[in-house]
């Protein structure tokens, strides 16, 4: 498609939105419109990563998305060295840790959302406290709200309610009701998890455990890291990466968290450790021994039923949204002319570690080649 001339308009500016914008500003002859609802561009970008930004991952593998057929098929079109490139050729410096986590060397997330605003020329027009409620097609033009340039182009990458208290959830992306797109319901992934038969004694307690997520008899996913036990459940880097496996079950009955608390020996033995010594005090953080004294546990395998993950405002992400059906493999809605959707408006959600900006960059940069062609 050629965009001499075009006027693009993108709804959002945040991680998929403003990389966008940024890919667009290297074409003078665009003019682009980018409308943020809130006062400042790139909220969640910059309280990702805990205000580090985790903004991808050198390593990213299709199995640890909800949908690992269709980022697979990314993959084969844009990968974590392509998109280190794009940033380092933006003259973002980035550092990655052992993990393969990939950081901005500045430590510091605002510098992304920086880098990602300073445009290469000013066909860019960031419209901030646009909080835009109706989009309608014209002829082969959007019109949104009282808007009153008419666009070409037009990408929807508003993201989802995670994350968000609750007041500010509501009406999120009510626009999308003028689109008659399959969307699947919204719920919280990469959350902690409420329990049952919890004992709130254990409320402020942290601790490294290796942790697995049952169903029944079936081991569905285990991960080693640190926890952390709140009023009413567990929280944490692990515990989230679970809540995205517990989400994807067709049914969650039955779920359960078998903690093992001799991370350093999965087999560790209790009873040779009893035999020479009265209690766990000098094996378990203090408020783990507490309970141990009052309620004898097995320590590799401190269990409790799931209730549910933790809601929606405390995600990191939601698991849900637009449904794969209606879009290609260059997030175009199939059947509707120059209507794109980038990053978490797609259901699309990945575990903790960079995957989830990256697909939020991933899919601006697929979309940003295919309007610049
Ligand atoms: C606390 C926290 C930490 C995280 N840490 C990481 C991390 O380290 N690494 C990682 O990979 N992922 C992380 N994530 C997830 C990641 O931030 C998101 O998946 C990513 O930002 C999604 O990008 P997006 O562009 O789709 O949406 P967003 O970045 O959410 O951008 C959407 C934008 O659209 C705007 N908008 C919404 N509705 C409207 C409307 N009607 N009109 C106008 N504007 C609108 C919003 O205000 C927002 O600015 C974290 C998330 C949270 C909440």
């Amino acid at each position: 498609m050629s965009c001499k001339h075009k006027h693009i308009a993108i709804v959002g500016a945040g991680a998929s939105g403003l990389f966008l914008a940024k890919k667009l500003s290297e074409a003078p002859n665009l003019e682009v419109s980018v409308f943020e609802k809130n006062r400042q561009v790139g909220a969640k970008l910059r309280a990702s990563g805990g205000g580090k930004a985790n903004i991808f991952n050198r390593d990213i593998r299709p199995e640890h998305y909800n949908q690992p057929a269709f980022v697979s098929d990314l993959l084969s079109r844009y990968t974590p060295e392509q998109l280190e490139n794009q940033f380092a050729a933006w003259g973002l410096v980035t550092v990655a840790d052992e993990e393969g986590r990939v950081y901005p060397a500045s430590q510091f997330s605002q510098t992304v959302v920086d880098v990602l605003t300073d445009f290469a020329s000013d066909n860019i027009h960031l419209k901030t406290e646009h909080n835009i409620q109706h989009i309608v097609k014209e002829g082969d033009k959007w019109i949104i709200d009282d808007e009153p340039e008419k666009f070409d182009v037009l990408v929807l990458a508003s993201g989802s309610p995670a994350g968000m208290i609750p007041k500010n959830q509501r009406g999120y992306n009510g626009y999308l009701q003028d689109f008659s797109l399959k969307t699947n319901p919204l719920q919280s992934s990469l959350a902690g998890f409420l329990l049952e038969n919890y004992p709130k004694s254990l409320s402020g307690c942290r601790t490294k455990a290796i942790v697995s997520l049952f169903q029944d008899k079936k081991l569905i996913h285990k991960e080693f890291g640190e926890i952390t036990f709140k009023d009413d459940g567990v929280s944490g880097i692990v515990i989230m990466n679970l809540s995205a496996y517990y989400r994807r079950l067709s049914s969650t009955h039955d779920c359960r968290l078998e903690i093992n608390l001799t991370y350093w020996d999965e087999n560790f033995d209790i009873s040779a450790y009893l035999r020479n010594n009265q209690n766990v005090t000098g094996l378990l953080h203090p408020k783990l021994a507490a309970f141990y004294q009052q309620h004898p546990f097995d320590i590799h395998r401190l269990t409790f039923p799931i209730a549910d993950t933790y809601s929606l405002d405390t995600a990191q992400v939601a698991h849900g949204g637009i449904d794969l059906s209606e879009i290609d493999y260059r997030f175009k809605v199939k059947n509707v002319q120059n209507l794109y959707l980038l990053g978490e408006i797609l259901d699309v959600d990945g575990v903790c570690g960079g995957y989830n900006l990256f697909f939020a960059f991933a899919s601006a940069a697929v979309v940003g080649a295919e309007l610049l062609r």
